[in-house]
């Protein structure tokens, strides 16, 4: 079926019911409804089969649910209405609470019932309860409720509050009035008034005169105060003594002052000095608690086997967190246990690094660069532990770099019904670290990996498993799940092939490490993220802003609505991106390119000249509109063709054609092949006295009595678009602004369009010829790429060309370049046009064996080909603009 997902945020709910809908061969569309006619042109568009609304803030229209089944998922049980429901669950106490699944009409959530559900309540929190019972309880029914949609006979029941087995109502909204607390009552009740305004609203309350939202509730048995008094800290929480106890408080959200919004922090990190006579009250990683207290990171043993716990709200893991982590670890190595399983938290395994923390630093880019390098120096402790085997173990959800720490471990389970979303471009195209493009293609190989990382969908543990992301995945309950997991660790701990495990790992590592050292790949995937970090391209600043201040960014942030300028719009398609609705290149610069590099393969992005040059010809169509009337006549462009080459015949008409839709006045002087030389070099003569002639282009190959010589001399520097003579390559050569020849231009167009790094990077040329090869080697060389150019006559070509990070041929050999002579993920750029046989066309590259290693590839036809021209008309409305101006390239560069 077709099914499109309302939702306000593709949330947990939201992204399980996704994946499980994927999974059973659904296809799901999800959409942030934003607006009623966002959801109207969605329908319109997509005519879906049925419609599902897992959390939805706003109405559907009536024109929608009443040709449209449209199923509500409400947090509820039978009968309870209102935006508060579980609110009032957890306020009041309730023993049992529910999910019921009803169809949208007149009235808000008092549609015919399609299915329910019940569950146990228990001491969590709003999200908590959300993220395990109501999720898991909204799967069935919504399951249920599609079997039933496709039997065409169920009839949904009508909400009856005449009957015994309806026992909801309709609630108020839960105010901050019904939520205020008074701290000389007992722990429980504050418990509940936190837990049930937590993730959102918070309960406004007053904390050393500071007005905070609260977040994050646990409770404390041992420590003592005077109500309302703060006694403690810890692990950034603060410790609050209560009328008959205490409670920590891990999280604080600043009251904006005029409504301006702002996010939630470690509480210590909010209330700063204010804090500074309370005392710190640390506890110690393996201390044995049978107390309720809290703590983010602690270990227990048993069996030859430790467990290694960090619970960190939300699953964001700051600096100093994941040095503490690091440190923890590094600790328990030293224990004579035999394996370590990582537990991560019960809610989140891990998401990444902490945008909130980064949010929230003087200077969020080098914070975000401290960040990824703390995470880097956890995973590598992981990768580099040989003295144990490793486990991890995902209770929780898992995203980002918070998967890739998973990897890390040699083994990787995880409790059906997580959902996994192993990617990081939704954040702003962030490239992402943490030895992804190590531990990756490890595990999930060739066009897998690349999906993965490119759809930006969330998974499921089910699809994980399939592709080899995870090992297995067992248990839907926290408690069986432990269960489960302990029993594997013990058997793995006592199993009599342990020794031979270790010995392998080691052998491993040390086989991975000869191949290509941990350090490059960090060092590989810090160059890109230092560019997502400190680079011109916000984007990566701007979606953290989006996502930190939860799309609202505040008036007062001076760096925001600047970003949001310098980005024009991006943010909302970076939205959309994480919602999964947008992919690949739609909006402007390909996302960065991952880089695998060591064995594995995958299939290369295809860089579409034809999207490019389509690209160029309508901004150079804008500027000659926009400057025509100033310059008083239309570009003038001349194409000299002496004889009837049938190639050349075909570019002139392509020009020609091109030249007419960018709104270039182009002509063909085309002159019999018996032309004599001293007639061709007065025409030319002629052309460049001519004002209303701006470029030349003189078609090859010129017969054999024409010297190409005389051509290029005697076309004028000003208007010799394609860059041919002397005047133009001396220029180039000196890194003078010139004309260029378009080829080669036409490479770095790609290059540049497409944001491949070129700076420092090893970049090899297969060409020394005029009009490729030495000129694009000095182009790269002005970027600050290390070059090198092959020719005929180099020796172990294959040798050079498997260093290459961006590889150019234009060799003119049919398929030339194959597999084995590409780094993988490497960029390759296929210059070269060969005429088979039989008619058909190729470049310099087998592509169909390359596209399987490289990281990206023009395809030939519709690479490199269609840009050449383009760039010649670039420069031909260049050479018209500055005759405008009566400047040459030279001076216009220097004014
Ligand atoms: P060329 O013959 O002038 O240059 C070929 C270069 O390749 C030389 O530098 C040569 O040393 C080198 N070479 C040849 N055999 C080699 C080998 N076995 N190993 C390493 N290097 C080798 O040709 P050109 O005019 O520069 O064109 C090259 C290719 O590019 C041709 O296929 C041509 O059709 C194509 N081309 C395409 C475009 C386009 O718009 N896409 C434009 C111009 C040329």
């Amino acid at each position: 079926m077709k099914i499109v997902f309302f939702t306000t945020a593709h949330n947990s709910l939201s992204q399980r019911a996704f994946v499980e809908l994927v999974d059973r061969g659904h296809t799901v569309i999800v959409v942030i409804a934003s607006s009623e006619e966002v959801m109207l042109e969605v329908v319109d568009r997509e005519q879906p089969d049925l419609i599902v609304a897992p959390m939805l803030k706003k109405v559907i229209p009536a024109s929608i649910w009443q040709q449209h089944t449209c199923i509500i998922v409400h947090p509820g049980i039978k009968g309870d209405r209102g935006p508060s429901s579980l609110d009032w669950a957890i306020l009041n106490a309730c023993e049992e609470w529910g999910v019921i699944l009803l169809q949208a009409g007149a009235e808000m959530d008092a549609g015919d019932i399609w299915a329910s559900r019940t569950f146990s309540m228990r001491g969590g929190s709003k999200s908590q309860l959300y993220r395990h019972e109501v999720t898991e309880a909204a799967i069935q029914g919504l399951l249920e409720t599609i079997a039933k949609f496709e039997s065409k006979t169920f009839v949904p029941e009508p909400l009856d509050y005449s009957r015994e087995d309806i026992k909801g109502r309709l609630q108020a909204a839960m105010k901050q009035a019904d939520r205020a607390i008074d701290w000389a009552e007992p722990t429980s009740s504050i418990l509940r008034k936190i837990r049930c305004a937590d993730s959102f609203p918070g309960v406004l309350d007053t904390i050393l005169s500071m007005q905070c939202y609260l977040y994050g509730a646990h409770e404390e048995d041992a420590l003592r105060g005077t109500p309302g008094e703060i006694i403690a800290k810890r692990d950034g929480a603060i410790c609050r003594a209560t009328g008959d106890g205490a409670i920590w408080i891990t999280h604080l959200k600043q009251k904006g002052t005029d409504g301006q919004p702002s996010f939630k922090l470690p509480a210590t990190h909010v209330l700063g000095e204010r804090l500074a006579h309370i005392s710190d009250v640390p506890l110690a990683l393996d201390q044995a608690c049978d107390r309720r207290t809290y703590r983010e990171i602690w270990y227990e043993e048993r069996q030859a086997v430790g467990y290694l716990h960090f619970e960190f709200y939300n699953g964001a893991m700051s600096t100093d967190q994941c040095q503490r982590l690091r440190e923890a670890f590094l600790l328990i190595r030293q224990r004579p246990t035999k394996v370590i399983v990582l537990m991560g938290g019960t809610d989140f395994w891990s998401n990444g690094i902490h945008l909130n923390m980064i949010e929230a630093a003087d200077d969020p880019a080098q914070e975000s660069w401290r960040n990824i390098h703390a995470m880097n120096d956890l995973v590598r402790e992981l990768i580099t532990a040989e003295s144990h085997l490793l486990i991890a173990a995902l209770q929780g959800n898992a995203g980002a770099g918070g998967v890739i720490l998973a990897l890390a471990a040699d083994s990787v389970y995880a409790r059906k019904g997580i959902v996994l979303n192993p990617h990081y471009k939704g954040m702003g195209n962030l490239y992402g670290s943490e030895y992804w493009t190590y531990l990756l293609p490890k595990r999930v190989r060739g066009a897998k990996a690349r999906e993965l990382t490119e759809a930006l969908r969330p998974i499921s543990t089910r699809t994980a498993q399939q592709i080899g992301l995870i090992d297995d995945a067992f248990e839907e309950d926290a408690a069986s799940f432990h269960e489960h997991i302990r029993k594997l660790a013990e058997e793995l701990a006592s199993s009599h092939l342990y020794e031979q495990m270790l010995q392998e790992k080691r052998q491993r590592r040390k086989n991975d490490e000869e191949r290509k050292p941990l350090q490059a790949y960090r060092e590989e995937e810090l160059q890109w993220i230092w560019m997502n970090f400190f680079g011109a391209d916000r984007r990566y600043h701007m979606a953290r802003k989006n996502f930190v201040y939860k799309g609202i960014i505040p008036s007062h942030d001076k760096s925001g609505a600047s970003l949001e300028r310098e980005s024009g719009g991006l943010l909302m398609k970076d939205a959309q991106l994480a919602a999964g609705q947008v992919t690949g290149w739609h909006y402007g610069g390909r996302p960065a390119r991952d880089n695998y590099c060591g064995e594995a393969s995958m299939t290369a992005e295809i860089l579409d000249g034809r999207a490019l040059s389509a690209e160029i010809k309508a901004e150079l169509h804008g500027q000659v509109r926009r400057s025509v009337e100033k310059q008083g006549q239309a570009p003038g462009l001349m194409i000299v063709r002496v004889g009837s080459d049938a190639a050349s015949g075909v570019y002139s008409k392509a020009i020609l054609r091109m030249a007419e839709d960018v709104g270039i006045n182009a002509r063909l002087a085309q002159l019999s092949v018996k032309t004599p030389a001293d007639e061709l070099q007065a025409l030319l003569v002629q052309l460049n006295n001519d004002r209303a002639v701006h470029g030349i282009i003189v078609q090859m190959p010129l017969p054999a009595h024409v010297s190409q010589k005389m051509v290029t001399a005697t076309i004028a520097p000003s208007k010799d678009i394609d860059g041919i003579g002397p005047h133009s390559a001396g220029n180039l050569f000196l890194g003078l602004p010139s004309f260029l020849p378009s080829t080669a231009a036409a490479v770095m167009e790609i290059l540049e369009r497409t944001q491949t790094p070129l700076e420092g990077r090893q970049v090899v040329v297969i060409s020394r010829s005029n009009v490729v090869g030495k000129p694009l080697a000095m182009m790269l060389l002005q970027k600050n790429a290390t070059v090198t150019i092959c020719h005929s006559r180099t020796t172990n070509l294959a040798a050079l060309t498997c260093q290459a990070d961006v590889l150019v041929a234009a060799a003119g050999i049919a398929r030339m370049v194959r597999a084995e002579m590409v780094k993988s993920g490497a960029v390759v750029i296929d210059v070269g046009i060969n005429a088979l046989p039989d008619g058909g066309i190729v470049g310099d590259v087998d592509f169909a064996s390359v596209r399987e290693v490289a990281g990206a590839i023009t395809p030939v036809p519709g690479g490199v080909g269609p840009l050449t021209k383009v760039v010649l008309l670039k420069q031909c409305v260049q050479a018209w603009q500055l005759a405008g101006e009566n400047k040459d390239l030279k001076s216009a560069a220097l004014l």
